[in-house]
């Protein structure tokens, strides 16, 4: 049977992104495709998607959706030259021709977030009537689709075409769960069933990610240990009662990297290519990225630690804040590039004029760097509170540059501790979250680097790691199967 896939997100590359979402979104599908599955894409029509997705051929105008007492005429349209799953997308300008995604810079979320997402969410069902195709799956993704599984489960079902339509939503970041106050629930158009503890209530607010976990046919998580982490109270964010319920429905699948744009072979961003046996490369690209960064000559002889960030509480760049004078009695040099909280860039800033020949920071965004400091570094450092999948460290893997992480979420599942494995090592790790664990790690990567031939072992083993989208597709495919025979 060939699987039909309808995958609905608020963001996918390379139509519109901010985070690991569109990541998921540009890439999965390609790879479902490639096993075969007939999958297509539904996304909001944001300026910076009609910019890529030109040019559009229209599939249908006017189609009317009910938000509360509203109803809304959007527009259906399709990228033209796609090689691989069909995208569509819905064009609301009211909604969505915005320059942000989800909120204003200064202003913060924007006020009707909720009506923008239900409208998105309530589309599936006209296109898909529209196009005369009806999913097998519906994959939904994160809070802004998720009440998709609602409209299937009170709604769209009783069409005999949608009887069998299963839906699946994944949990990209449990930390944003699309919460509005208790009189936005009208907005839904759902029945009065839904809105209790049992449905898409929580504390008398409305949450769209809830109603998600509970009426959707299966969950996934983007790594098998952050499955198991939200059913825990302390990483839960007040849903963990719910997701202890649908345990059975639950798995943890680790997202894949795009191994064709990181790949330190052919990485147009660099001065130089290598691979796990042609390592000259690396050294040509550390050099580089010390003169890049500002570095003096004596640098190059100093493990070069490196961060690439969200300056945000998750990330845990507090922890490297407090443990840099002990930092700097070592022989390391640390460059950061990241944005976000402004008190946390304050105290980088701080950090580089404290140590302007050890410590280096940059706060833009800056793609293009950030492919030279993963090649160039020989430390990664990825502190983490809570991580849901990452994805730097797998870059890191791929390109010789050690990760040394938190022991939690997809960070544990895609590094192996080298104190503990010696033989299998291709990292290291702490396993509470203390400046003094976090130290412990750090020396003990640093010792391990004096010794140049231990050092390329381990280079070796993180270097011929598999993270291509094609083993996460197959998870993903597997769970389809079973859900579609359900
Ligand atoms: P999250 O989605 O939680 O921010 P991930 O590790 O899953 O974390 O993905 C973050 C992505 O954004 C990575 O590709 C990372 O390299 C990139 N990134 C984060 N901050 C910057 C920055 N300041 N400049 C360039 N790339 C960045």
């Amino acid at each position: 049977m060939d699987l039909k896939v309808l995958f609905c997100a608020s963001e996918a590359t390379p139509f519109a992104k901010t985070g690991g979402l569109a990541d998921v979104a540009g890439a999965l599908p390609k790879a479902l495709s490639a096993l075969g599955c007939d999958v297509r894409l539904l996304l909001p029509l944001y300026p910076s998607a009609r910019e890529a997705a030109a040019p559009l051929e229209p599939v249908r105008e006017w189609i009317p959706i009910p938000v509360g007492v509203h109803t809304y005429h959007g527009h259906l349209w399709k990228a033209a030259d796609t090689n691989g799953p069909a995208v569509y997308f819905l064009e609301k300008d009211e909604f969505f021709h915005r320059p942000h995604l989800y909120a204003h810079p200064l202003r913060g979320d924007y006020e009707d977030n909720a009506e923008r997402f239900i409208l998105l969410s309530r589309a599936v069902y006209p296109l898909c009537r529209h196009l005369g195709w009806t999913p097998h799956i519906l994959h939904l993704n994160d809070w802004q689709t998720a009440t998709a599984a609602a409209y299937l489960h009170f709604h769209w079902r009783h069409d005999p075409a949608f009887a069998s339509t299963r839906s699946l939503l994944t949990i990209h970041n449990l930390g944003y769960q699309g919460l509005f106050p208790g009189s936005f629930f009208g907005l839904t158009g759902l029945p009065p069933d839904a809105f209790s503890v049992d449905g898409m209530e929580f504390w008398g607010q409305v949450n769209f990610l809830k109603a998600g976990l509970v009426y959707s046919h299966g969950l996934t998580t983007v790594s098998p240990r952050y499955s198991r982490e939200i059913q825990e109270p302390e990483n839960g964010f007040g849903l963990d009662g719910v997701l202890r319920n649908r345990s059975a429905d639950l798995r943890g699948i680790l997202n894949g990297i795009d191994t064709s744009v990181w790949d330190p072979r052919t990485d147009p961003h660099l001065p130089a290519h290598f691979d796990a046996e042609h390592l000259s490369g690396k050294t040509e690209c550390k050099k580089q990225l010390l003169r890049e960064m500002g570095f003096p000559g004596e640098a190059l002889d100093r493990a070069l630690c490196v961060v690439i960030s969200r300056l945000a509480a998750q990330k845990g760049v507090d922890l490297i804040l407090q443990a840099l004078d002990a930092m700097m009695e070592l022989p390391l040099s640390l460059a950061v590039l990241g944005t976000g909280d402004p008190e946390l860039e304050k105290a980088l800033g701080e950090a580089e004029r404290a140590h302007p020949d050890r410590v280096r920071v940059r706060l833009t965004f800056d793609e293009s760097l950030a492919h030279r400091l993963e090649a160039g570094g020989d430390l990664f450092l990825m502190p983490s509170r809570y991580e849901p999948c990452g994805l730097n460290q797998m870059y890191s893997l791929r390109y010789g540059t050690i990760p040394l992480v938190a022991a939690v979420g997809g960070l544990d599942d895609s590094v192996v501790d080298a104190v503990r494995n010696p033989h299998t090592g291709t990292g290291f790790k702490f396993y509470r979250h203390t400046p003094e664990d976090f130290l412990a790690a750090l020396k003990a990567a640093l010792h391990l680097y004096e010794n140049r031939e231990k050092w390329r072992e381990l280079q070796r083993r993180a270097m011929a790691q598999d993270f291509s989208w094609a083993r996460a597709a197959r998870a993903y495919l597997d769970f389809y199967r079973e859900l579609a025979a359900d």
